[in-house]
């Protein structure tokens, strides 16, 4: 993602652009839980996804790494839920001289509901480490523990969670590839600009975007065109986040505008929200690890999007 440039002296900062287990039951002998409204969202687990996917090293297409962790996800999602699918589409980058082949991974709980949200995230990672100050190392591709990473290990865990409680509506999770290739924003959000054009049965009443929600030092304010556009869907998202006592890592106003998945959604019709912290110093270096990330804040930003989820009929 990227920062949208208001003026020059207000946003020199900057922009952002954004596993499964065998499901067992409790042992008999447990005591009952105490009437949870749903699957508690396993951080330890999120984390772990996270972790796996930054083992790979950087992930940006037209890599091996890129590839492995296409696999990874699709094998940590598809025992969860009801449908998997992916949509495989080529890109010619030819300032690189390169054709990318990138696949934007769909896991689909609940089919056939007649409403659906998409909840999405980008799996790829950045190529290159922009904000870095040395040019040799602004050249060299980001692990992406936060910028790709996290917003992955939310999905994947949810995936278990509404595997194990079923959600009265359908849910898309949509991992997304292509966002952060670049350099310049005509070769960003590849995959999301992909799905919105061809949406298919996928088609949903609305979207929420994870991008960034890693940081250990958890700040998500409403993203500033999101809140032009659908404040309805980001009060539902603050709602939930104080309900569930995140004011803190939720704060109730707006900071950043950032250009996003979400604004290809939004172009075609498809309303959606960006939840994002942007307030990350690793953001686009070689720093984007996962020491500066927290098992914590995948487990606010999961909450916070499952108790959206479960409150839909
Ligand atoms: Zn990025």
């Amino acid at each position: 993602m990227k920062p949208f440039t208001h003026t020059a002296a207000a946003l020199v900062l900057l922009m952002m652009t954004p596993g499964c287990v065998s499901h067992s039951n409790p042992p008999a002998t447990a005591a009952a839980p105490v009437a949870a409204a749903h699957p508690s969202f396993d951080a330890d687990r999120a984390f772990g996804f996270l972790k796996s996917q930054c083992d790979l090293g950087p992930r940006p297409p037209h890599s091996a790494a890129h590839e492995k962790c296409k696999d990874y996800i699709l094998q940590q999602l598809t025992p969860y839920v009801d449908k998997v699918d992916t949509q495989i589409f080529p890109y010619r980058d030819s300032t690189r001289g390169v054709r990318l082949s990138l696949t934007n991974i769909i896991g689909v709980i609940n089919p056939h509901a007649k409403r659906k949200i998409v909840l999405f995230t980008h799996w790829d990672t950045r190529p290159t480490a922009d904000n870095e100050l040395d040019e040799p190392n602004k050249k060299k591709p980001i692990v992406g523990a936060d910028d790709g990473a996290s917003g992955t290990a939310v999905l994947l865990e949810l995936a278990r969670q509404f595997h194990d409680k079923k959600p009265d509506i359908g849910v898309v999770l949509l991992f997304v590839d292509g966002e952060d290739w670049g350099p310049g924003e005509d070769k960003m959000y590849l995959g999301a600009r992909y799905f919105a054009k061809h949406p298919g049965d996928y088609k949903p009443d609305y979207a929420i975007l994870l991008d960034m929600i890693g940081d250990n030092h958890l700040e998500v304010h409403r993203e500033i065109t999101s809140e032009k556009l659908h404040p309805e869907l980001n009060n539902k998202v603050w709602k939930a986040a104080g309900d569930l006592g995140y004011r803190a890592q939720f704060p109730d106003d707006t900071k950043w505008e950032i250009t996003d998945d979400h604004d290809s959604f939004n172009a075609a019709g498809i309303p959606a929200v960006d939840l994002i912290d942007f307030d990350y110093a690793y953001w686009h270096t070689l720093g984007d690890t996962p020491e500066h990330c927290s098992p914590e804040s995948l487990k606010v930003t999961g909450e916070v999007v499952s108790r959206v989820v479960y409150g839909e009929k």
